[in-house]
């Protein structure tokens, strides 16, 4: 569709932020969940049932034809990872990103977990990878670019780290379609791309690779997966442009604390 990019209303934002709590809750919920010997369909199940319950559908569920309302994407899987029966094992590190439909707008959020005893190399990756979306978030100020914000990841995360940055997916714009314009990659050129402008609503989020930033898909058609078999790292947030700083429409802090809470799951 040749839409341009859609500046909001305030309440279609909240509209927007209601959809977003729903999102975070349901990876909250999965931080309480998570722990060695539990499968991705089962969180899977429990997440589209609490979307449900709160009146959502399942953004991701049927998009394209994906078959579950959760990515699930384990260690090497970077994202679109299919919930599965395979058991989730002490060490891994799982990424959920999660999407809600509700009242006409889409939340979209992501988060990584780590699992039990996770190498602290990788935890590293996982830390940093989280830094850099709040470093691309703080760049996310009418007046900026898009660009400003892709460098500002690309920055931190390659040339800061060594990390690889992956190019075949990116962040975007948010709203009535899961998928609007413009795209915001994790890559780019300062002063670059289009202005941000207060109301676009956009997702941005790093998917960061410890290796080589190139990827492969499986033969499922949807896991994404580094060429080298090397972990990965994905955290996103939906967030409404202002003029001197972005307002977060998902909330990471209600995750975070029910990882407090969970012994089985490593802070970062
Ligand atoms: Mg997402
Ligand atoms: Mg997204």
């Amino acid at each position: 569709m040749a839409k341009g990019i859609i500046i909001k209303t305030d309440e279609e934002i909240e509209l927007l932020r209601k959809s977003n709590l729903i999102v975070s809750k349901t990876l909250s919920l999965m931080g309480e969940m998570l722990k060695p010997g539990i499968t991705g369909k089962k969180l899977d199940e429990k997440a589209e049932e609490f979307i449900r319950d709160n009146g959502g559908v399942p953004s991701f569920k049927g998009y394209q034809g994906f078959p579950a309302s959760l990515c699930i994407s384990i260690n090497e899987a970077v994202v679109h990872g299919i919930p599965n029966n395979l058991e989730i094992k002490d060490g891994d590190v799982v990424s959920i990103d999660c999407g809600v439909y509700m009242n006409g707008f889409h939340g979209d959020a992501a988060y990584t977990f780590a699992i039990g005893d996770v190498d602290e190399k990788i935890m590293k990756l996982l830390r940093v990878t989280n830094k850099s979306l709040y470093l691309g978030i703080e760049r996310a100020v009418a007046g900026n670019r898009v660009g400003d914000i892709s460098y500002a990841i690309q920055y931190f995360t390659e040339k800061q780290h060594g990390y690889g940055v992956v190019r075949e997916l990116v962040g975007h714009g948010v709203g009535r379609d899961l998928h609007e314009k413009p795209e915001v990659p994790n890559f780019g050129r300062r002063g670059r791309g289009p202005v941000l402008k207060d109301g676009m609503t956009i997702a941005i989020e790093p998917m960061i690779n410890m290796g080589t930033k190139r990827v492969s898909v499986l033969d499922d058609g949807w896991t994404i997966v580094t060429r080298d078999r090397k972990a990965s790292a994905h955290y996103e947030h939906s967030v409404v442009i202002r003029k001197n700083k972005a307002d977060l429409l998902s909330n990471h802090e209600i995750i975070e604390e029910s990882i407090k809470n969970n012994a089985n799951i490593k802070q970062l």
